[in-house]
């Protein structure tokens, strides 16, 4: 027999987690999780980064086992980390980036791995999407499809296998502004249907547009939780918020150079693009302006775009006084604009594949010519190494087996090798441990020192506090608040990515 939870004349809660507790090691990232979901709910899961959302979410799944704690699916109880178990009670785990067969059909691919008849099953899937009245050609193949529809495949085959509750794990970070409307209109179709939902996501807005109630998870703890009609926007935020920072005062910094009538090394005049739109903003020599957003703000769009890898729609891109808009990439490179970004694939470091090549001056220009003096690149690379304490056997040294850290110390301070105007860094210390970050801050600092104008585009508030001069953050697409050096805290910050204003009472 089957243990319930809840017998009575209550409803049973399709989902019920009880005190469930689980650590990594000595690393405790669910302590005591207690949450009910009713059919037709949807639960909004909000919290920052490692907080423990997806280690929940694979717990109910059976990917992980918890350490102690009970779950129940539709009143019967779990066992712990039976993937198969969960599946069959009904819960379903829709992947952020779904894998399809590219060469296979809509069919092929839902029908993927399911047993009994085939005739039976796909009557069954039509069934389904006609009773969703979804307008999915289920014939289409698989590489035809948006992101938004490899998700609605990936929700068919959770509906054929009759769940009850699924789960979106941050499903909107891919998609496009309409790919999330239609995502919602299927969710809103999903309530009907009295499925229930559990719905991650770090954007605020969402839980308004879909959320029936709303739990914000800190440190494995979920600190608050409750019908969304009974918060607001700020409430959320405060309760993303640790409990001290309101008190904590902003970090002593040594300020920008940004004197009466200076001219700005760079300048966006009503800049619009794919992603990001009014942006106007000025960095003035030695200043390093810090942009705040959360993930899908718009912030790095906005940086390859300025590096001429995306195009513009409108505006201005001036660069010493002079207007460099729709050049290409190599003469921004070479009019002295550095984009480092996030991802380090991204930026070419692999073509030159040793430390030595890459810390001269000559890769920046061999993007376009292959002139390399081997003298004036030893003596830079050694000089660099032992700068920014890069830990290498050798200038000779394959990049790709230097540590992440080594890697970026490399790319940003080759930067230093070029006379730069402008450095945009996005998530330059990303994944990177401490001591690393401590060398990439001194060549941040370095910069200055150089009257560099550093654009640092961070979603670690506490490093955009650290480091900028002046900050603004970027919400949805546009600027919506800028913050004097005085002015920037992580709880500023932090209102302001959500996109909450905080009246600073003057
Ligand atoms: P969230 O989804 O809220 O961002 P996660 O659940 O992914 O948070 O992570 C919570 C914490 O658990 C983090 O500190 C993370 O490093 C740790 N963690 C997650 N998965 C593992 C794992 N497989 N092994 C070790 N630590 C993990
Ligand atoms: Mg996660």
């Amino acid at each position: 027999m089957a243990e319930f939870y809840q017998p009575g004349s209550k409803p049973v809660p399709i989902l019920s987690v009880r005190e469930i507790n689980k650590s990594f090691g000595s690393n405790s990232v669910l302590c005591g999780i207690t949450l009910d979901i009713y059919p037709g709910e949807v639960l909004a899961l909000i919290g920052g980064n490692g907080a423990g959302k997806s280690t929940l979410v694979k717990s109910i799944m059976g990917i992980y086992k918890p350490d102690s704690g009970r779950i129940f699916i539709g009143g019967e109880a779990l066992e712990f980390s039976k993937p198969a178990v969960s599946l069959n009670k009904g819960a379903y785990l829709i992947p952020q980036e779904p894998m399809l067969f590219p060469n296979m059909t809509v069919e092929q691919n839902v029908l993927m791995g399911f047993q009994g008849k085939k005739t039976a099953l796909r009557s069954k899937l039509n069934d389904v999407v006609k009773q969703l009245g979804w307008k999915l050609d289920l014939s289409r193949s698989a590489r035809t499809l948006s992101i938004a529809e490899q998700q609605l495949v990936e929700i068919l085959r959770g509906l054929l296998r009759e769940a009850r509750i699924l789960f979106l794990d941050e499903p909107t970070s891919a998609l496009t502004f309409d790919e999330v409307n239609a995502l919602f209109a299927i969710i809103e179709n999903l309530k009907k249907k009295n499925i229930g939902i559990v719905y991650i996501t770090h954007r605020l807005n969402e839980v308004f547009m879909i959320a029936t109630h709303v739990a914000i998870m800190r440190d494995g703890i979920i600190t608050i939780s409750g019908r969304v009609e009974e918060f607001t926007r700020e409430m959320l935020v405060k309760g993303l918020l640790p409990g001290d920072f309101s008190e904590r005062l902003p970090a002593e910094k040594t300020g920008g150079r940004m004197t009466e009538g200076e001219k700005p090394v760079f300048e966006l005049r009503d800049f619009n693009g794919y992603g990001f739109a009014d942006i106007n903003l000025r960095i003035y020599p030695g200043e390093v302006l810090g942009l705040c957003g959360v993930v899908g703000a718009g912030r790095t769009e906005l940086a390859m775009t300025i590096f001429g890898r995306d195009e513009a729609i409108s505006g201005q891109v001036l660069l010493d006084g002079k207007d460099i808009s729709g050049m290409k990439t190599n003469d921004i490179i070479k009019r002295g604009v550095n984009y480092v970004p996030e991802d380090r694939f991204l930026n070419g470091i692999f073509r030159i594949s040793t430390l030595a090549g890459n810390l001269s001056s000559a890769c920046l220009d061999s993007l376009s010519k292959f002139f390399l003096d081997f003298a004036a690149e030893r003596n830079i690379a050694e000089k660099y190494v032992s700068d920014f304490r890069i830990k290498a056997t050798g200038i000779r040294q394959e990049m790709g087996s230097l540590s992440g850290g080594n890697q970026q110390k490399v790319v940003i301070g080759r930067s230093l090798s070029t006379t730069p105007r402008l450095v945009i860094l996005d998530e330059p210390t990303r994944g990177i441990d401490a001591g690393a970050r401590g060398d990439i801050y001194a060549i941040i600092g370095e910069l200055k020192a150089r009257n560099v104008a550093v654009l640092l585009i961070s979603s670690d508030m506490e490093e955009i506090v650290e480091l900028s001069d002046r900050a603004m953050t970027m919400f949805q697409g546009r600027i919506n608040r800028e913050f004097s050096k005085e002015e920037i805290n992580q709880d500023n910050l932090m209102r302001a990515s959500f996109g909450v204003y905080k009246e600073n009472k003057a």
